[in-house]
């Protein structure tokens, strides 16, 4: 498959055409961002971690019955996907309290809820990507009634699946983000990313975050953080 035309530069990834029409090219970059683009960095080697990840996960996924965008990993950074039309919808799946949902609901980082939240934001950053709900999805046409309904199942169908994954390696889920896309044929599928970017992971034993809030939060140790999800991950 021939590496073509780049379509697309976003945040953390580049995309380019391929001689298939269905089949797009992505290539992670080390480029870190927060703060909705605000605040800037690099982080060594989390292009490659991000992308053997995400492709391990999403694998996992498929195996357990989530239809993913994943085709075949090419390289350390570089992996195809199906072509889909992103839905402009962050879906946030949380178990335990952390980051902007423990600061609006006033709650310590870490509380017990009694039960799996689902949100759903509006992806765009001007606009610091607002949490929205299902009367505005549908008003403003971002996804059917029946659309949304199968984004939230697979949505928690991931995290039952990666949750007990992680768990058998030390790794407590705290919360994450998903993207989803449609196939030209109109299929839902998960897209873009599922990686230390995207997810809260806390070491279950010392709860050590392993993940983005370390560059978010100045906390140092990021690159030891990514390398160390790998490692659990692909028994490296
Ligand atoms: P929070 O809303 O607490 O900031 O984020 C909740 C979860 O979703 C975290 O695991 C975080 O990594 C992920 N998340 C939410 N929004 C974004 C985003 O715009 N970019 C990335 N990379 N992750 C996000």
């Amino acid at each position: 498959m021939k590496k073509l035309e780049q379509l697309y530069e976003g945040k953390a990834k580049k995309v380019f055409a391929t001689d298939d029409p269905a089949v797009v090219l992505v290539d992670y970059k080390d480029d870190a961002t927060a703060e909705d683009g605000r605040k800037k960095g690099t982080i060594a080697g989390k292009g490659a971690v991000n992308n053997r990840v995400t492709n391990h996960l999403m694998q996992l996924l498929e195996k357990h019955g989530v239809p993913t965008h994943f085709v075949r990993e090419l390289s350390d950074r570089e992996t195809l996907v199906k072509r889909v039309t992103i839905i402009p919808l962050e879906v946030i799946v949380r178990n335990i309290a952390a980051g902007s949902l423990a600061k609006r609901l006033g709650l310590a980082e870490g509380a017990r809820m009694g039960k799996t939240v689902l949100e759903f934001c509006y992806k765009d950053d001007a606009l610091g990507d607002p949490m929205v709900n299902d009367y505005h999805i549908a008003a403003m046409g971002w996804a059917t009634p029946e659309e949304l309904a199968l984004i939230s199942r697979y949505s928690m169908k991931v995290n039952e699946v990666l949750t007990a994954y992680l768990k058998e390696l030390n790794v407590e889920l705290i919360d994450f983000k998903l993207e989803f896309g449609k196939t030209a044929g109109g299929a839902i599928v998960l897209a873009d990313e599922i990686s230390p970017d995207t997810c809260r992971f806390w070491d279950s034993v010392t709860h050590e975050k392993l993940d983005k809030d370390r560059f978010r939060r100045d906390m140092g140790g990021v690159e030891d953080a990514y390398n160390e999800i790998l490692k659990r991950l692909m028994g490296e």
